[in-house]
C-alpha cells in the first residue's frame, strides 16, 4: 500500500470476494465431497486423545461424539482446539477497530482498490480503504481509534456520506 497524505492506489490488482460468495462458494464446493459431513448449529467443547485416535464432542441441536485418527482444529484466532490442548499463543494482541461497510455507487476510480491515508476533511479517520467487489459494489473499510463507542447505523451511514463527498468533490453520488 502506498502512503501519502492524498488518495493513493494499491499497487496491482488483489482480488477481492464478497464474504457471503466466498462462504457460499466455500460450502457448495464442500458439498460435492462425499468424505465431508458439514454440521452446522455445533460447537466443539471437548477432545480425549487416546492411542488409536481422538474423540471430541459437539454441542448444540446434533450435540454428540465423533471419532477419528486425527482432529485439525480450525477454529479461528480463539481456538477452542488450541484451548482444550493447552497450548499457549504467545505474543501480544495488536488491537485494530474497524467500520466496514458494503454499498453499490460509483467512485471516480472505478475497479481500482485504494488506501486513503490522512483524509482532508475533518473528522476523517487516520486512514481509510476501499475495494471493488462485483456487481458495482465497493467494500469501504475506516480505522477507528482503539478505543470508542460502537459504531451505529446512523454514525456509519453518517461516515459513507461524508466520504463518498469528500472523495467525489462535496457531491455524493448514488448509493444503495
Ligand atoms: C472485520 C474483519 C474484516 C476482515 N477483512 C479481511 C479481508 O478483507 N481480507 C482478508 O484476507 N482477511 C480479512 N479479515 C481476516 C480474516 O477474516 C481472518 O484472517 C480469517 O477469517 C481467519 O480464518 P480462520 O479460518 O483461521 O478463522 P475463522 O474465519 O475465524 O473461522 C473459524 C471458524 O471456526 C468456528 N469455531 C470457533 N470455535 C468453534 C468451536 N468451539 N466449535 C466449532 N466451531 C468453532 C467459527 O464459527 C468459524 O466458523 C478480516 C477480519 C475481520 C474481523
Amino acid at each position: 500500500m502506498v502512503r501519502g497524505p492524498r488518495r493513493a492506489r494499491l499497487p496491482g490488482r488483489p482480488a477481492a470476494h464478497p464474504q457471503h460468495a466466498l462462504a457460499r462458494g466455500l460450502r457448495d464446493a464442500i458439498s460435492r465431497q462425499k468424505l465431508i459431513r458439514l454440521v452446522t448449529g455445533s460447537r466443539l467443547d471437548t477432545v480425549e486423545q487416546d492411542r488409536d485416535g481422538v474423540v471430541a464432542h459437539t454441542r448444540g441441536p446434533e450435540g454428540t461424539w465423533w471419532r477419528g485418527s486425527h482432529l485439525v482444529g480450525c477454529d479461528g484466532a480463539r481456538s477452542t482446539v488450541r484451548k482444550l490442548l493447552g497450548i499457549r499463543f504467545p505474543g501480544r494482541t495488536a488491537v485494530e477497530r474497524h467500520a466496514v461497510a458494503a454499498l453499490r455507487t460509483e467512485l471516480p476510480w472505478p475497479g481500482e482498490a485504494l488506501l486513503h491515508r490522512q483524509p482532508p476533511w475533518r473528522g476523517a479517520p487516520e486512514e481509510i480503504a476501499a475495494r471493488p467487489l462485483p456487481d458495482g459494489v465497493w467494500r469501504i473499510d475506516w480505522l477507528l481509534p482503539p478505543r470508542g463507542d460502537l459504531v451505529t447505523p446512523d454514525a456509519l451511514v453518517a461516515r459513507i456520506r461524508e466520504t463518498l463527498a469528500g472523495w467525489c468533490d462535496g457531491t455524493t453520488p448514488r448509493t444503495s
